[in-house]
């Protein structure tokens, strides 16, 4: 079973020994020693902050999300690699009249050229994946170690709004292999390190074994919860804490995916994952 690893902290002096002061500007505790009354019902947020009561809590996650809710979007990248469809008639793995018609194919459905491609029976699902990992500069995955159970490391709909798969953990757990199939998100890759606390590494695999593997994953979604993102910060933040004290967590992790809300809550026996998800455009 992987584990996160365990954060070395500095033991701070006297007093403070006993209790952390609280990383919250407007506390009104603060760091004086009535501070000790409160360790027991405070909260270390992403290992860093400790929190020391649930309006604390409520507050800082207040301010942590507001930027976030009222950021503009970050523009799309530039495209800098060959289109797919240019890249298969270099490989000479399509004709220019397959090309065409697949173009023609993908004006009237708005689909993306790898699966116009595959339907008119030009390329096989290993083409397309070839061409994608040349695209993002990273390796296609062999489908037979996929390591079962390493996509129950991130919530299904993180997976399935993404199409990733975590497909092997190497290194003692420190590095995770993610597999996507039509593109490398780097925010998403991103936010599993800061959750997972271990390195990522890009890959990717051909779809339908992603399909596949994301099949199995829904028969097992315990610990993990996903509701629609509400519309302000300040409600976000008061739904994170009251499920902070419903399962009695004292360690909470939080990032922020393209505006999609992650936190992960650590209670003594086991972790709840909980996915605030804006709707799809
Ligand atoms: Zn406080």
């Amino acid at each position: 079973m992987y584990r996160l690893p365990i954060k070395d902290w500095k033991r701070p002096l006297a007093w403070k020994q006993l209790v952390p002061s609280c990383s919250h500007t407007g506390c009104p505790i603060g760091t004086s020693w009535t501070g000790v009354l409160h360790r027991a019902t405070g909260f270390w947020l992403n290992e860093r902050e400790w929190l020391c009561s649930p309006r604390c809590l409520e507050a800082s996650l207040e301010e942590r999300l507001n930027g976030h809710f009222y950021a503009s979007p970050s523009p799309e990248p530039m495209r800098t690699t060959m289109p797919m469809g240019l890249m298969l008639l270099a490989r000479g793995v399509i004709s220019d009249a397959q090309l065409r018609d697949a173009l023609d194919m993908k004006r009237v459905s708005g689909d993306r050229i790898g699966s116009c491609l595959q339907r008119l029976g030009c390329v096989s699902f290993e083409d397309i994946a070839s061409v994608v990992a040349t695209q993002w500069g990273c390796p296609v995955f062999p489908v037979e170690s996929v390591q079962p159970g390493c996509s129950l490391f991130v919530p299904l709909s993180l997976l399935e709004r993404y199409r990733m798969l975590p497909v092997h953990l190497v290194s003692q757990g420190r590095r995770l292999f993610i597999a996507f199939c039509d593109k490398i998100d780097h925010s998403a890759l991103i936010s599993i390190e800061q959750m997972l606390g271990c390195e990522t590494e890009a890959c990717v695999i051909p779809e339908p074994k992603l399909l596949q593997e994301l099949e199995y994953r829904k028969r097992d979604t315990t610990g993990e919860v996903t509701v629609r993102r509400p519309d302000t910060s300040g409600e976000t933040a008061r739904v994170i804490r009251s499920y902070a004290q419903q399962t009695g967590s004292s360690a909470i992790r939080l990032c922020v995916v393209d505006g999609n809300v992650w936190a992960r809550f650590f209670s003594r026996r086991s972790h709840l994952d909980l996915v605030f998800e804006v709707a799809s455009t």
